[in-house]
């Protein structure tokens, strides 16, 4: 073969590949999939004032004036374990449902929702609340980042940022204080838990938050899983394995992406459809997780709390600032909330 041919055969490939991976990439990101789960004439919502919006959602219990703190999330999962077993109950267990990034004005969306696992709880009788990340003095001053690793570390610790260390991701968690997952099996409270996430930055590299604690709890036979998979579906999976053994884990948490990957993607807010379509995927896999938890041969015997929750909100394609459309976030439970 010429030389000058060659080369041509060379340029040709490379252009090929190249153009291939960009346009891949770029094609990704143009084509939008609405989630099967979108209800008839789904779509986004009008544009609308964010505390206005805030005044609309009568599903929650309280005002936004009167939002508990992320940390209650500890308090309300300590209390259930405390708590004796009710009559005819014989085992006690809690999960946790994270939406990472699930802006609270998105709940505007529930009463068309096709599947959600939040109207499902209140149907149940539950309660929702409006809650806040970012730190304490709500909302003069903010002293931790509205961002993943201090929203759930807040929640999994029952403190703000400056009692904890992580005031941001890419920050391990120092052992101590440990939170629920390991808290709760040594002290002997629950038997076993399990952290199901897709996120490599909870605790799947050198930097991530939660590193510490899986490598305290392999190295000292604490029995709390860590187990990471690629997507929220593979989350989903280990999650509903987990549920169908007979002795499943006592306190699950985990996080579905969803919404917060949207948002980064093309802007966090129900007048996002894509937002919209990322927040009922979100609902169906929860509304999955609970039926299997309904499902269980025990279930009768068993006193569940479940709490639905998010880390943080956003604004914009971001978040980890201190406005109000970040700083606002939910709590959705099986029970009562307000005492
Ligand atoms: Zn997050």
């Amino acid at each position: 073969m010429k030389k000058t041919t060659k080369i041509i055969l060379c340029v040709l490939a490379a252009v090929l590949l190249i153009g291939g991976v960009v346009g891949g990439y770029v094609g990704y990101n143009l084509t939008y999939h609405p989630s099967k789960w979108m209800a008839e004439g789904d779509d986004a919502l009008p544009e609308m004032e964010f505390e206005k919006a805030l005044g609309e959602l009568t599903m929650l219990s309280n005002t936004w004036e009167e939002a508990l703190p992320q940390t209650e999330i500890y308090n309300l999962i300590k209390d259930h374990f405390n708590a004796p077993l009710p009559e005819g109950k014989t085992a006690k267990k809690a999960i946790v449902i994270g939406y990472d990034g699930c802006r609270v004005d998105t709940l505007r969306l529930l009463p068309t929702s096709k599947r959600s696992a939040i109207n499902h709880l209140l149907e149940q009788g539950g309660q929702g609340v409006f809650s806040y990340c970012g730190g304490v003095m709500f909302p003069e001053e903010n002293i931790q980042k509205t961002s993943t690793a201090p929203g759930w570390c807040s929640m999994l610790i029952g403190a703000w940022a400056n009692e904890i260390g992580v005031d941001n991701n890419g920050q391990p968690k120092p052992l101590e204080p440990k939170t629920l997952l390991l808290s709760l099996v040594e002290d002997g409270t629950i038997g076993k838990s399990a952290f199901y996430v897709s996120w490599d930055g909870h605790f799947s590299k050198k930097d991530a938050t939660y590193i510490n604690e899986k490598n305290y709890a392999k190295e000292n036979g604490v029995d709390a899983t860590f187990l990471r998979a690629f997507f929220d579906a593979g989350t989903k999976r280990n999650i509903l394995a987990d549920i169908k053994r007979e002795n499943c884990s006592d306190f699950i948490f985990l996080t579905l992406e969803y919404t917060d990957h949207q948002g980064h993607n093309s802007g966090f807010g129900p007048q996002n459809v894509r937002y919209v379509s990322a927040f009922r995927d979100a609902e169906a896999a929860g509304m999955d997780i609970i039926e299997a938890i309904e499902a269980r041969k025990t279930f009768a015997a068993e006193d569940w709390l479940i709490l639905i929750t998010t880390d943080h909100g956003g604004n914009g394609g971001g978040h980890g600032g201190p406005s109000f459309e970040e700083r606002m976030t939910f709590i959705f439970s099986n029970k009562a909330i307000l005492k």
